[in-house]
Order: C-alpha cells, then sequence, then structure tokens
C-alpha cells in the first residue's frame, strides 16, 4: 500500500510518500512560495541503487491546483508512482477541527464544508489545508482520501481542563475553548513510549513534551490525552521560538492602552516576536545555546525561562495524572539539546524524575531511555514522526471503510 501524505498551508505544500508494507520513505518534497513568481517545487527520493536524489524547479507557481499538478509530475518524473492512480491513500493534515472532529475521517463534501466553517478557528492553517484538499479531490477523484486532525488526539481532554473560566456564553455562542495541538506527534510518541515499555497504551499514563519551533506538553491518562498546553490557538502554553506561550492577559491591555498597540500588533508581538527570540533576538534553540555557552546573558536568560517553564508543567502534570509511567521528549529540540531535558528535570528526584546524565548525551534515531535504572519514572526520548503517524491513520480509516462497504 502506497499513502501519499500532504501537508497544505497557503503557501506550501509539504508531501511525502510512504510505502506501508515496510513504513519506507519512497519520497519526499516541498513546493513552496506558491503565489510568487519565486516558487520552488523540490523533491528527494532513492534511485534503484539506493543513492539520494534530487530534482528542483524553479518557475512561477500561481496557485495550490498547478502546485498539486506539478507535485504528481514529479512523484513520476522520480519513478515513484506511474500515475496518481497509483496511490492507495491520500492523508491530509489538518491543524484545526474544532469540536466536529474527534477521529480522522474520509473526505467528503460536509467534511470539507466543516473545515471551511472552522477557518475563524485556525485562519493562518485551514484555509491552505482545504485549498489543498479541494483540488487533491478534483485530481484523484477514485483515490481514497483521509483528513488526519492536529487538534483530535485532544478530543478526550475532560471539560474541566479544556474550558476557560471567563463566560460560559462565549463557550456555548464561539466555541472558545482549549483544542491542543501537535496531537498527531503526541499520539505517535505516546504509542512509541507505550511499545518500549511493554504496555498497552490504554495502560500508559505520561507526559510527552513536544519541543520544536512551536512547543507543547500533553497529560496522558490510560493513553488518552486529558489535558495539554496549547489552546484555543497554538499561542499558549510553553515559551517557544517566536510565541511567548502563557501569559498574563492583562499585559496585553496594559500594552494596548500604554502604547497605543492594535489587535493585529499584538498578534503579532506574541506570535512572531516573542519566545526566545523576543529575549535574546534569536529564535533557533541550536544559535541560543550557542550563544549562552559564549556567555551571552539575553540568550542564557532566555534558556533558563525556557526550560523552567518546561519543569512548571511536569509539575503541574504530574499532579494531574497522579501516576507518571514515563515522561517523552521529542520535536527538534527535544529530541537533540541534552542540556534543554537536564536542566527541565533537574531537581525533581522528589516526582520520581532521575536521568542520568551519561545516557542524556547520547544521540540515537531510536526510543532511547536517559532516566536511571532506579528513576520510577522512565524518561524518553523518542524521534517523532508525524508523517508516517497521519499515513498510519489514513491507512486504518480505508481500510475500516473498506470493510463496512463490503
Ligand atoms: P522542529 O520545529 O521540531 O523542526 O524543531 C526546530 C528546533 O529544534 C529549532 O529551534 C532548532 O534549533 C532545534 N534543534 C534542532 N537540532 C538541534 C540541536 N542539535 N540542538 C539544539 N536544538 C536543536
Amino acid at each position: 500500500m502506497k499513502i501519499l501524505v500532504l501537508n497544505a498551508g497557503s503557501s506550501s505544500i509539504k508531501y511525502q510518500l510512504i510505502n506501508m508494507e515496510n513504513y519506507a520513505v519512497i519520497a519526499n518534497g516541498l513546493i513552496e512560495q506558491i503565489g510568487e513568481n519565486s516558487s520552488l517545487a523540490r523533491i528527494k527520493y532513492l534511485d534503484k541503487e539506493g543513492a539520494e536524489q534530487k530534482i528542483e524547479h524553479k518557475l512561477p507557481i500561481p496557485n495550490h491546483e498547478i502546485a498539486l499538478k506539478l507535485m504528481s509530475a514529479l512523484l513520476i518524473e522520480s519513478s515513484a508512482i506511474h500515475d496518481l492512480n497509483d496511490l492507495d491513500g491520500i492523508g491530509h493534515r489538518v491543524v484545526q477541527g474544532g469540536s466536529s472532529f474527534r477521529e480522522p475521517v474520509i473526505v467528503d463534501e460536509w467534511v470539507a464544508s466543516e473545515i471551511e466553517r472552522l477557518i475563524p478557528l485556525a485562519p493562518l492553517h485551514n484555509p491552505g489545508h482545504l485549498a489543498g484538499i479541494k483540488v487533491s479531490l478534483e485530481q484523484s477523484p477514485s483515490v481514497p482520501q483521509v483528513v488526519v486532525f492536529d487538534t483530535a488526539f485532544h478530543a478526550t481532554m475532560p471539560p474541566h481542563a479544556y474550558m476557560y473560566a471567563i463566560p460560559y456564553h462565549y463557550y456555548e455562542d464561539l466555541k472558545i475553548r482549549r483544542y491542543g495541538f501537535h496531537g498527531t506527534s503526541h499520539r505517535f510518541v505516546a504509542k512509541e513510549a507505550a511499545k518500549f515499555m511493554g504496555k498497552k497504551l490504554s495502560q500508559l499514563n505520561a507526559i510527552t513534551l513536544h519541543l520544536g519551533n512551536g512547543a507543547s506538553v500533553s497529560a496522558i491518562q490510560n493513553g488518552q490525552s486529558v489535558d495539554t498546553s496549547m489552546g484555543l490557538t497554538p499561542l499558549e502554553g510553553l515559551m517557544m521560538g517566536t510565541r511567548s506561550g502563557d501569559i498574563d492577559p492583562a499585559v496585553l491591555f496594559y500594552l494596548a492602552r500604554k502604547e497605543g498597540l492594535d489587535i493585529e500588533t499584538l498578534d503579532r508581538v506574541l506570535n512572531k516576536e516573542s519566545g526566545l527570540k523576543g529575549i535574546c533576538g534569536i529564535n533557533d534553540m541550536r544559535e541560543v545555546g550557542q550563544m549562552a555557552e559564549e556567555g551571552n546573558e539575553k540568550a542564557q536568560l532566555a534558556l533558563d525561562m525556557f526550560n523552567y517553564r518546561i519543569k512548571k508543567y511536569i509539575g503541574a502534570y504530574s499532579a494531574a495524572l497522579g501516576r507518571v509511567d514515563c515522561i517523552v521528549f521529542t520535536g527538534g529540540i527535544g529530541e537533540n539539546a541534552h542540556n534543554v531535558r537536564a536542566k527541565s528535570c533537574e531537581n525533581l528526584q522528589n516526582l520520581g524524575i532521575e536521568i542520568d546524565p551519561i545516557l542524556n548525551q547520547k544521540r540515537s534515531s531510536r526510543t532511547m531511555q536517559i532516566s536511571t535504572k532506579e528513576s520510577p519514572v522512565t524518561v524518553l526520548v523518542i524521534p517523532t514522526n508525524e508523517e508516517l503517524e497521519i499515513a498510519l491513520q489514513t491507512q486504518e480509516v480505508i481500510l475500516a471503510h473498506k470493510q463496512k462497504l463490503h
């Protein structure tokens, strides 16, 4: 079975073709700057000899329709497929599924209209996803297509975790609540953690930390998300590359009154100019770490704040869960930055968390334990694979759908 995973944004489309027999990536690529003159379409794949090859075209790509036609042409040119009908399924990533979608679903007109209805809750993401889905349905009508939502894994949160303490009618009228994001990643690493721990997912209590440019943490009880740090939008929670994370909302009123900042400016400041970048001017954790080592005080402060926030959430979610079997670090920072892992888990022995400094320095492309043998809570580093998780869920939905039709 060959499944194509599509992550369509407003001006870019990432794609990956996966062989579901062995979960190998057959090809992956990117189409960038759609709508501009300097667009780029790229594919990377392994040739018959197993050597990595790349094809790249620079040309104006005016819209998603042309972008997806180019992607098909590249998949055919690289011999990954002969034509689009070779695909057994297409899995679309959608960031915001609101309260409508608790699980991945086969795309139909109603599903597309719901994704459209949810645009006000994800104005930066859902329009691009929708454009990708519509064009893909037109170009490959005979290939089953599934949407996998970032929010769906968190649909199991209880109301006391997802409600905000603001007038109730805002929830009823406008559906303002915590939704949570990165669900595909939290779900994938929770499944991998359960395998590593020799438990069923339904028996696992875990705190999963997805630390990348965006960062979020989830409390997972009996395999289900019961709380997560991102909220109505991916702005809440941990400190991130350019996002503030948790902040007293009154700071915004104060800035508006004192500095005359309007809503658009405040939105930009909190989403694009805050986080690591806001404190030390740089949002890339590698550079921030390097600057801190060289004695840059603001970089050190940014790092200390980043780690302290993680530690606070580990404490909060340990309390929420009662029993924690494991803590999982994932994402570009979680998988690579051993100093972040060490500092955010420092002095947490009374919560049963003890990292082995030597194991923590190791690198692995597989699940790796970094806690001591004696540590009651196991601490793991697990490389996330959101594309594979989308492909697995797409496959599951397609197979279940076929069975229902028989
Ligand atoms: P992601 O969004 O998951 O791709 O993660 C991107 C973040 O991971 C950036 O802040 C990178 O600086 C960070 N990152 C990647 N590799 C390393 C590394 N070796 N050490 C520290 N941070 C890293």
